[in-house]
């Protein structure tokens, strides 16, 4: 398996006997040899899924920030839809390259990664490595900066995470709870009450009355290099800070 080549790899894994190519949205047809050596992203999903249909407007962004950058990258849809039409449906709303519906391999691929539920997104890395099934998680949490989804580069995207929270305000009067303080507090996942999306660790958060923002929401975060405001546009009262 080590001595084994890197296209073969992917090759085995994308086609069959009967088909070495991946499909575009436009009916063209893409050899899956052109993908070798990419940073990949199995993208399991279907129109039926309300979490699908959410997550991909997130993704498709993602796509396009991550491609602006010129890196090697390429999603590919595995469709769990009932039907070609909602298949066609569908897939006519991403930019990326699909398995034809109705394919075989989708259900070889769901067995290898053992898919328990949609939508999952599977990275692959240029080795044909897999790199984590968790890629869905991870880019609801960071967008495309999660790229490329390698252990070593969520650490530093954590570990800067760490660093920008301990210049944040402990806590923080926002016009959405004018009831509370928002304290500053370490979340496991939840969804916030200003964009209504999904966050992850750290949040600002009114306990009694289980309200969160993003830091991104609560902190308006607009570059202000004014000196005697106090810290990024907000004015500390003691031990609160408001936003100037
Ligand atoms: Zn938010
Ligand atoms: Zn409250």
């Amino acid at each position: 398996m080590a001595t084994e080549d890197v296209s073969h790899d992917l090759s085995s894994l994308l086609s069959s006997e009967e088909r070495d190519f991946l499909i575009r949205n436009n009916g063209d047809q893409v050899p899956v040899s052109a993908l070798v050596g990419k940073n990949i992203l199995l993208y399991f999903s279907a129109q039926w899924c309300p979490p699908c249909r959410a997550f991909l407007p997130k993704l498709i962004e993602a796509y396009h920030t991550i491609k602006a950058k010129g890196s090697a990258f390429e999603v590919i849809f595995i469709s769990s839809d009932r039907d070609q039409s909602t298949f066609d449906e569908f897939y006519s709303e991403m930019p990326w390259l699909a398995l034809p519906f109705g394919d075989g391999r989708k259900q070889i691929l769901d067995k290898k990664f053992k898919i328990q539920g949609i939508p999952t997104a599977v990275a692959i890395g240029p080795s044909g490595r897999t790199i984590t099934k968790e890629a869905r998680m991870h880019l609801t949490a960071y967008g495309a900066d999660a790229f490329p989804f390698t252990e070593e580069h969520l650490k530093q995207l954590e570990e800067e995470i760490e660093k920008k929270a301990k210049g944040w305000p402990e806590k923080v009067k926002h016009e959405l709870h004018s009831e509370h303080e928002l304290i500053r507090t370490k979340r496991s996942s939840y969804s916030c009450d200003g964009c209504g999306e999904t966050g992850y660790s750290w949040s600002f958060y009114c306990k009694e009355c289980d309200f969160d923002l993003h830091p991104k929401c609560a902190l308006k975060e607009d570059g202000d290099t004014g000196t005697e405001k106090g810290k990024e546009g907000f004015i500390c009262d003691g031990d609160v800070c408001r936003k100037a």
